[in-house]
């Protein structure tokens, strides 16, 4: 059964390669300019353990109590960790624990108080702003407006680094104009934070429009590693 499983996340993820190989040459960008993260969330950590043997480096997840207890169960495999829901304060100093890059931070109170959790436990995790790009703040992230005075709260922060840009491109909706917006405003706030390189942007139904649009990473869940049981989310 688990050669069985082996196998399913081996096909997927030749799928998703070959996707993103397209992606990049239809864009003319290099595939190296481009990272996987597979989103293993409501997926056990034998499934990490599959995708890191297979090669993958780059591990999403979208729920703390999830995710920390895959880390832990994982912490002898060589991956980075990269947290992409939704965050309450409650949570930083969990997350700071095992996270390499928070994709989600989308107010200041938060970006302080990750401060505060990575000087405490000694490390400086990558943090990205995400970006609503729609009307609906159900779905998370600041407005294009509000990106430069958040960017700057995060890069105030001791033990924050800022990476640059995240969001999710709005429902039932043509992506690609979101991603152009979002590269926009990536361009803009590389202009102030010139370190701040990384478009996290693109799922399993629009990662070739992301790729179009400058994504640098790529979430992944769906077509890697199958359809997640409605009810889990
Ligand atoms: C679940 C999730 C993904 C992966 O979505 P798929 O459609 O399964 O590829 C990407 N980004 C975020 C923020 C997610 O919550």
């Amino acid at each position: 059964m688990s050669t069985g499983r082996r196998e399913e996340i081996a096909a997927g993820l030749a799928r998703v390669e070959r996707r993103i190989a397209e992606a990049c040459a239809a864009a003319g960008r290099a595939r190296d300019e481009v990272t996987l993260i597979a989103v293993s969330k409501t997926y056990p950590a034998s499934d990490v353990r599959l995708l890191s043997g297979l090669g993958v480096r780059d591990i999403g997840e979208n729920r703390d109590q999830e995710a920390a207890a895959k880390a832990g169960e994982c912490a002898d495999l060589p991956v980075r960790w990269h947290f992409i829901g939704q965050l309450q304060t409650n949570k930083v100093r969990s997350v700071v624990s095992y996270a390499d890059v928070i994709h989600s931070v989308d107010r200041p109170r938060l970006a302080a108080a990750l401060g505060r959790a990575a000087v405490a436990a000694g490390r400086r995790v990558t943090c990205l702003v995400q970006v609503a790009l729609d009307d609906d703040p159900g779905r998370g992230g600041v407005t294009p407006e509000a990106v430069p005075a958040l960017a700057d709260a995060v890069a105030g922060e001791e033990g924050l680094e800022l990476g640059g840009v995240m969001a999710v491109a709005p429902l039932g909706a043509d992506p690609a104009p979101a991603f152009a917006r979002l590269r926009e405003v990536a361009e803009a706030l590389r202009g102030a934070h010139p370190g701040a390189v990384m478009i996290s942007a693109g799922m399993s139904g629009d990662l070739a429009e992301a790729v179009a649009h400058g994504a640098t990473h790529v979430r992944v869940g769906t077509a890697l590693l199958g359809r997640r049981t409605p009810f889990v989310r």
